[in-house]
């Protein structure tokens, strides 16, 4: 599933391809991926004439806006989603969802092997979160101001929640999921298992700083390459190789030799090392 990184890596590539975009012609090749609403038909309406124009990102949602005064269009990826760039006319995929092209007949294809992406049109003047309901439950972005260790402190005190589970829930940070969860517990040399309430401040303070290290670092490589991650260009980040945990399971440590363990963490495959985080 991509997560800020790679979500960032896209908005930069479509910021970058889309700029004087005019969307001239749009299919929509399956119904659901749609969430507005008023569905294909108002999504279509809202966006067809419309000059793309800058793309900012918040949590793992995407949003344009839509020149002269048309609204924005929002965008989420969730499990598989992807756009692709077709300069020259090529057949699309049984995976395609929803194309749009320009006079030019250049397309941009989004493609969603598993179907959960999402994509909604929000008319000039209403709030993104009144269309876009999920902007409304996430926490900070890790790289603003209001992310610290004292907002970690404050926020888990009391708290049995493994710090793992915590770090997945969007509503305490905007736009981590697992790779970069488990990563930034290793930096940080905090078992994830840790009851979050426990944690010191100390310790939040540095997770805090290896979160915000480890998601500059991916987004300075594009990603990764872990899943199915593509780029507008088709090609997948250059994070992983150099992961420290994350999908290791059974292979030393990078810094003390132990074995890296993998449990499951509320559903979701954790990574770490027994001697480095302790
Ligand atoms: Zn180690």
């Amino acid at each position: 599933m991509p997560e800020l990184p790679e979500v960032e890596t896209v908005r930069r590539g479509l910021a970058d391809r889309l700029e004087s975009f005019e969307i001239a012609e749009i299919e929509v090749c399956r119904a659901r991926a749609i969430a507005s609403p008023g569905g294909v038909e108002r999504f279509v309406a809202g966006l067809k004439g419309a000059m793309v124009g800058a793309w900012s990102r918040r949590g793992k949602y995407l949003m344009a806006q839509l020149e002269p005064n048309r609204g924005s269009w929002g965008v989420h990826l969730r499990m598989t989603g992807q756009f692709q760039w077709h300069a020259t006319p090529a057949a699309p995929c049984s995976h395609t969802r929803v194309r749009f092209w320009n006079q030019n007949n250049e397309e941009l294809r989004f493609v969603d092997l598993r179907s959960f992406g999402e994509m909604w049109w929000i008319p000039e003047g209403n709030d993104l979160d009144s269309v876009m309901t999920g902007l409304k439950r996430l926490g900070p972005e890790p790289f603003s101001d209001a992310f610290t260790g004292a907002y970690l402190k404050q926020r888990l005190k009391g708290s049995a929640r493994p710090i793992k589970t915590a770090l997945l829930d969007q509503s305490l940070v905007a736009g981590v999921g697992n790779i970069y969860a488990d990563e930034s517990l290793f930096a940080a040399g905090i078992p994830p298992l840790s009851p979050s309430g426990k944690l010191t401040i100390e310790q939040l303070v540095r997770l805090r700083d290896e979160l915000v290290n480890v998601l500059h670092i991916s987004i300075g490589v594009g990603g990764t390459t872990f899943s199915d991650f593509r780029d507008l260009e088709g090609v997948n980040g250059n994070y992983g190789g150099q992961s420290w945990v994350y999908r290791r399971s059974g292979q030393p440590c990078r810094k003390c030799g132990t074995p890296i363990i993998r449990e499951k963490l509320s559903g979701r495959s954790t990574h770490w090392c027994p001697s480095c985080q302790r």
